[in-house]
């Protein structure tokens, strides 16, 4: 552990969430500043100095989405988490087109909110330090966590968000099998239930993108169970 804590500012409208989240990241000995509305939120993010942001979607004045916006727009390249409520599945799209670097449903269990802070604090310091685990590799594709980037060799491949869920989905899963109804409800959620249709369409934009015309595919169906994303020589 570094002996510098890390600032952590929370911009969150809901005051028993925003003090709740604050005790809990003070006990994990994070520094924390907290704004109620997107303005004071965008504000304070522009004029410190903050190691990650936690970004509520619903706010008033500015929405999160909106603040989202206009500190990519600043250059800031601060680490975000969106927070968005569980029936508000396109912000998580919207978000990550916007320059969210993860997401998390409310309502969320601590623990795992916790984790997501630390993940992404340790692969940004990661990045600054010059390591290389923000990018996750499988054969010659790969995939930069941070920018989003998707590359086979040298060859950049242009996804959409959901496109880049799935494959990251199915990357961070690689050489194991997974059924049609966990990738729904892992990349998509539960209220997509019953709808794998959805799945097997967006495998077939994935695999005219980054499989079509290289001689070692990485995307596998598995018949009768699902689709897996396999090494070479796996
Ligand atoms: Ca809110």
């Amino acid at each position: 552990m570094s002996e510098e804590k890390e600032n952590i500012l929370i911009i969150e409208d809901e005051d028993p969430i925003a003090r709740i989240l604050q005790l809990e990241l003070e006990h994990e000995g994070y520094n924390v500043g907290r704004a109620a509305d997107g303005r004071k939120g965008l504000e304070m993010a522009v004029s410190g100095e903050w190691d990650l942001v936690l970004l509520d979607v619903m706010l008033p004045e500015l929405n999160g989405i909106e603040v989202l916006r206009r500190l990519r727009q600043n250059d800031s390249a601060v680490p975000i988490i969106l927070l968005t409520a569980r029936d508000t599945v396109p912000d998580k799209v919207s978000g990550f087109e916007h320059g969210a670097n993860d997401y998390i449903t409310k309502p969320f269990a601590m623990e795992e909110l916790l984790a997501r802070v630390r993940n992404l604090l340790r692969i940004f310091k990661a990045s600054r330090e010059g390591e290389s685990d923000d990018v996750l590799r499988i054969a010659d594709l790969s995939i930069e966590l941070m920018t989003r980037k998707v590359y086979r060799k040298d060859h950049s491949i242009d996804l959409t968000p959901r496109e880049f869920e799935l494959l990251l989905y199915l990357a961070r899963h690689k050489n194991i099998e997974k059924t049609r109804d966990e990738i729904l409800s892992d990349v998509w959620g539960y209220e997509y239930i019953g709808d794998t249709n959805v799945v097997d369409v967006y495998i077939r934009y994935l695999r005219q993108k980054m499989d079509k015309g290289y001689r070692h595919k990485l995307l596998h169906t598995v018949r009768g169970v699902g689709y897996m994303l396999r090494e070479p020589d796996a």
